[in-house]
Formats: structure tokens, sequence, C-alpha cells
């Protein structure tokens, strides 16, 4: 299961965030202690999404393994960001190797990840996704569950639903029609971070000033806290809350 990371803070560089760090997500790529559910490297594209000083989103995202693209480490260098979400993705079995379907997923303020799959995909989609317009489905960035849970949460989002509630209701609403799914997901708007556990893992640190929540620690060991299963966090630079999801659904 492919791996992804969220950092709000002060200004660093993306290399200084996912290239240089012990155990940094770029190693993450091609030796992550925790995989679970299949896959043994993420070798199937990557992607970053980053926070411009005017609070605009842009992004650099590839088909190829983190570890083979050299644009990306010279580029990494010069970028700085207060706020990002990267992964390195790992491809569900029968899901397509493209650069659409790496996350994160961005649309106007926000930026979007899932770490996980979607059981019985396609067909256990089909009752949630009745809940989309047909352009929503004719312009995923990619046929896979991610991109469709993507939309599901957009729909929320742009309906004016709170970002915390648009994510438990999504939840809520897959596991019912995809019991057994893997669902941690992250999405920020550059001020906070909102992630789920369900049936995977996610570790939180805060700490002098930032805040980064990632599928594996990364950097110093000291501070990381595991985020127990089936809960939502909301973290910002001051406060981190993690509430239960659910009691007992899967
Ligand atoms: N199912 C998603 C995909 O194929 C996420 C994969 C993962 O977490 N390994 O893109």
């Amino acid at each position: 299961m492919c791996r992804h990371l969220g950092y709000l803070g002060p200004a660093v560089s993306l290399a200084e965030l996912l290239l240089e760090p012990d155990h940094s997500l770029l190693e993450q790529s091609w030796a992550p202690n925790d995989m679970r559910g299949g896959g043994t490297v993420n070798a199937d594209g990557f992607g970053v999404g980053w926070y411009r000083t005017d609070g605009t989103v842009t992004g650099y995202r590839a088909a190829i393994p983190m570890w083979t693209d050299e644009s990306f480490r010279q580029t990494a260098v010069d970028v700085r960001s207060g706020a990002a979400v990267a992964s390195v993705r790992s491809a569900t079995v029968g899901m397509p190797v493209a650069v659409g379907a790496c996350a994160p997923f961005a649309d106007d303020r926000w930026l979007f990840s899932h770490n996980g799959r979607v059981t019985g995909w396609p067909d256990s989609l089909a009752k949630p996704a009745a809940r989309l317009e047909i352009v929503d489905l004719l312009t995923l960035p990619a046929l896979t569950d991610s991109a469709v849970l993507w939309a599901l949460l957009r729909q929320r989002l742009t309906e004016g639903t709170e970002p915390d509630l648009a994510v438990r209701e999504m939840v809520d609403e897959v596991v019912a029609a995809a019991p057994d799914s893997r669902l941690n997901l992250l999405l920020t708007d550059g001020t906070r971070l909102i992630a789920t556990t369900w049936w995977h893992s996610l570790w939180v640190r805060r700490g002098e000033g930032a805040v980064a929540v990632a599928s594996e620690p990364f950097g110093p060991e000291a501070g990381w806290v595991q985020v127990p299963d089936r809960c939502l966090l909301v973290a910002d630079t001051e406060h981190v809350q993690v509430t239960s999801l659910s009691e007992g659904k899967r």
C-alpha cells in the first residue's frame, strides 16, 4: 500500500522534507517498513503538492519510481513551502500505472491522498458513485478507487460540508458499500491536516511550530506518536485532535 505524508510548518525545501531525512519518503519508496494488504515497494509513481506563498496550490507528479527521477531531485532542492502533501504509489492490482493515478489529487485549495484500497472495485463503488454527476466520472484523473474517493469527497467539499465531516461521511458510505476496505485518507487546505486511519498505519509528530503526519515516521525518531486504527485526525501546528471514526464497523 502506498505511503503518504502531510506537513504544515516553517517553510522547508522539498528535498529537506522528502529526500534527506532518515527513512525519508524517498527511502520508503524502495524500502518501506510497514506495507499491508499487498505490494512490497512503492515504484508505480509519486507526487507532491505544495502551497505557494500566496496560498495557491501547485505540484509535481510522475508515473515512475521516485528514486529514478533526477529532475525531481534537482527541483526539490529549490522549491520551498510551509504546507505540502506527498505520496509514493504501489498501484493496487488491476489499476492503471499513470500520472493521473498518483496522489495528491488537487482542486482549488485542496490536496488529497489515499493510502489503501477499496475492496470489490469497481462494482462496490457503484452505489456511492451514483451520487456523482456524469461529468465527474468522465473527468476522473484515472480509473482508480482513489480517484473515485476524491470525487466523492470533493463533491461534499464543494457543497460546503465541513472537511472533517465530509471525510467522516465518505468513510461511512464507502465502508458500508465495501467492507474490509483500507481507507487511510489525507486532506489539507494548507492550514489543517485531516487524516483517517482505517486499517492502515499513520503517525503524527508535532512541535517547533510544525506538524507532520505520515504512513511511516521519517527524520528524527523522537516525537512520533502512532494514531490508533479507525480514527479521524485533525491537526494544525498548534493542536492535534484524534477522534474515533466508528464503533465496530468494518
Ligand atoms: N488503491 C490506490 C491506487 O491503486 C492506492 C494504492 C496504495 O495505497 N497502495 O492508487
